[in-house]
């Protein structure tokens, strides 16, 4: 808590602030950075709210998400930057010029991955998301939630839980989604923009996903792959399609899955899921990502071709899946 105190400090002496988040945003990214940028709004603080990438479309759904700004070389650099939900300096993108340039800096994150590249970090594990510890931030600063302001919070516990259903689940995030209910977030609206809005070429992407499936360690290690061109054929981007790989981890006999999608040639995003006792954010680490125990990630490149290149990383969790 002390960090808290020394965050909630630096918060009031500066006048322009930055809260930035993750490239590849997921819900929690999103919700964090917005529910930052209105409740120190609400505070009369001068805010922007940035994320380096584009925001997958369903989440544009949601109020605000059109003001996430990309980075410029224009920008004027703000006198602090807050940082969230991101493991490491790569994953904040071209942001990364303004912790050159020496722009004071907060990291709030949940990745027990994180560097600490901050001036000042608040990094803690122990939160189910990082949208839960900007909940608690702002009961501690006294913010006023107004139904936008609880709706954008609500949608990061919700997403990094699986909508309550992950490991990362106690108490602690039924209270204070119960809080957030109060103040007027509806997790049913939130559900049926989330979960029940794919296109049918997402199905499609499925089914082409579904013909890769193999599985390795008797049936212990799901994974699967698409390449650039199962994304081109159905006009759809990358980071359209998220999902898969949980679906993978649904399988009765699998522990851990790992599902790749190709960005674009030499590149592919790799994620990595686990069900009860294997370390995935072990795995990202050594192939130069991050993540948490039970859900990890990071960037593939390779010269050759995508299946090439998966067959070193398969092999690799095969044999330490194999020792445990
Ligand atoms: P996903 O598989 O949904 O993209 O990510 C799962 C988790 O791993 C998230 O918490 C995400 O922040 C983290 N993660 C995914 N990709 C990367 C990466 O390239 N680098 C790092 N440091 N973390 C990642
Ligand atoms: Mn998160």
């Amino acid at each position: 808590m002390r960090n808290v105190s020394a965050i909630i400090s630096e918060i009031e002496q500066a006048e322009k602030m930055l809260v930035c988040g993750h490239i590849m945003p997921d819900g929690d990214c999103i919700s964090s950075v917005l529910s930052l940028y209105r409740g120190l709004t609400w505070l009369g603080k001068k805010v922007t709210p940035a994320v380096d990438w584009n925001i997958p479309s369903i989440y544009l759904n949601f109020p605000h998400t059109e003001k996430l700004v990309h980075y410029s070389v224009n920008m004027e650099l703000p006198d602090l930057m807050i940082v969230v939900d991101s493991s490491s300096p790569d994953r904040i993108g071209r942001f990364q010029e303004f912790l050159k340039a020496g722009v004071r800096t907060i990291v709030i994150d949940h990745h027990k991955t994180n560097t600490d590249f901050g001036n000042i970090n608040w990094v803690s594990p122990v939160y189910s998301s990082t949208a839960q510890m900007v909940f608690r931030l702002l009961q501690i600063m006294d913010v006023n939630y107004d139904r936008e302001l609880a709706l954008l919070n609500y949608i990061g516990i919700a997403t990094d839980t699986g909508f309550f259903r992950y490991s990362n689940v106690d108490s602690s995030v039924f209270e204070d989604v119960a809080c957030l209910v109060k103040y007027g977030a509806d997790p049913g609206y939130v559900a049926r923009v989330i979960l029940e809005n794919k296109k049918l070429e997402e199905f499609y992407l499925e089914r082409d996903a579904l013909d890769n499936l193999k599985v390795r360690c008797s049936g212990k290690f799901a994974y699967s792959f698409l390449e650039k061109w199962n994304f081109d054929k159905y006009g759809l981007s990358e980071d359209e399609f998220s999902g898969f790989v949980s679906q993978l981890r649904s399988i009765s006999t699998v522990e851990v899955a790992l599902f790749a999608s190709e960005s674009s040639r030499g590149e592919a995003h790799i994620s990595l899921r686990s069900k009860s006792y294997f370390d995935v954010s072990e795995i990202a680490k050594t192939f130069g990502g991050g993540g948490h125990e039970r859900a990890a990630g990071f960037t593939l490149t390779y010269e050759k071709g995508l299946q090439e290149a998966l067959e070193e990383v398969i092999e690799y969790i095969s044999e330490r899946l194999e020792e445990k």
